[in-house]
């Protein structure tokens, strides 16, 4: 995506535009036949995007889209979409399209959310690479020639929505290391079952992290906020903070306590009863967290849940097996189903 190259079209010269729509309307492009006088009205979007494109003022609430003019009998069905929610872009592909048929044929679409539009002509077909102000699902549909891509907020498509933030990643945050094991891997297993469970719930499920990359924090609470999520869950695992084992033991939850709902605390009295009860670890209780970035910075009802201890010999050797990994996660997401019940 970093190759994608930008197009110097902020450069040229409004008058360049002017020329391009009355190109456009002799050429039939932005005939609106016998709508015309409810058809909505384009203007070159200079300073909005580098892709050749026609844009819409829209407002707050309207409903957005992008659409692009097809050629006759195009297959749909062929072309490529990816939602890199962590992004917030949408990458759309359209096979055997190039680079210059966005020139006779711009973009269009409404100017709500966008932050940025470029474009590449590749080997594989036209990408076109929308970078959003916020977090979108889309949907799809075609209206004659023209194919449509409507960004939609997740809450018209998803009733419960939450965030899981498998804890560090990557070589510039690995987390506690002991005898050989990085937290990152342990937190990422973890999130990983849990993502998979609530993939197959009426639970949608957003995380902040796929690989083992390094995820800034506030990239990481920004999209439970931009979702306005139900709950951010953030999965860790503690150390005595010690370079020798010890007797510490047990599961404690840090919760968001500038959150004056109170939904934090109580989403985190669920997660530790869950928890201690499923696992058997001690409970070592819930815990004003504000000084942890990602629960202080929280729009939304947010702990952070430290399941055990890595500098405990026997916690360790649960933490770094799958099938306790699995209990974990099976733990946090009965957590999670009885917050939807209890607390929200
Ligand atoms: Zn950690």
């Amino acid at each position: 995506m970093r190759v994608l190259k930008r197009a110097a079209i902020i450069s040229i010269a409004f008058t360049a535009f002017i020329c391009l729509m009355l190109s456009l309307f002799a050429s039939g492009i932005l005939d609106f036949g016998d709508t015309e006088a409810e058809a909505p009205v384009f203007t070159a979007a200079t300073n909005l995007t580098d892709a050749p494109m026609l844009m819409e003022e829209s407002e707050e609430g309207d409903e957005l889209y992008l659409s692009l003019e097809l050629p006759a009998g195009y297959d749909t069905s062929k072309i490529e979409i990816v939602n890199d929610y962590r992004e917030r872009i949408l990458l759309v592909t359209f096979p055997d399209l190039s680079e210059s048929y966005l020139s006779e044929h711009p973009l269009r679409g409404t100017s709500g959310h966008i932050a940025s539009v470029d474009y590449a002509g590749r080997s594989d077909g036209l990408m076109i690479q929308v970078t959003y102000d916020t977090v979108f699902e889309y949907e799809t549909g075609t209206e004659g020639s023209f194919y449509y891509i409507y960004p939609t907020d997740p809450h018209e498509l998803y009733d419960k929505i939450v965030v899981i933030d498998p804890g560090h990643g990557g070589l510039a945050s690995p987390g506690a290391e002991q005898n050989g094991y990085k937290e990152a891997d342990i937190d990422f297993q973890i999130g990983k079952y849990l993502f998979d469970i609530l993939s197959e719930s009426d639970i949608k499920v957003y995380t902040t992290r796929i690989s083992d990359v390094y995820v800034g924090l506030g990239k990481r609470i920004s999209l439970a906020n931009d979702l306005n999520a139900d709950m951010f869950v953030s999965i860790h695992c503690n150390t005595n903070g010690l370079d020798y084992m010890d007797s510490s033991a047990g599961t404690t939850v840090l919760y968001n306590d500038t959150d004056t709902s109170g939904l934090s605390y109580a989403l985190g009295e669920v997660m530790l009863d869950q928890l201690s009860s499923d696992l058997g670890t001690r409970a070592r209780g819930v815990v004003k967290g504000s000084d942890i970035y990602v629960l202080r910075n929280a729009q939304v009802p947010a702990v952070l849940v430290e399941v055990g201890f890595m500098s405990n010999q026997e916690e360790l050797n649960n933490l770094v097996s799958a099938s306790y990994q699995k209990r974990v996660a099976q733990s946090i997401y009965e957590a999670i189903v009885r917050a939807y019940e209890e607390v929200l």
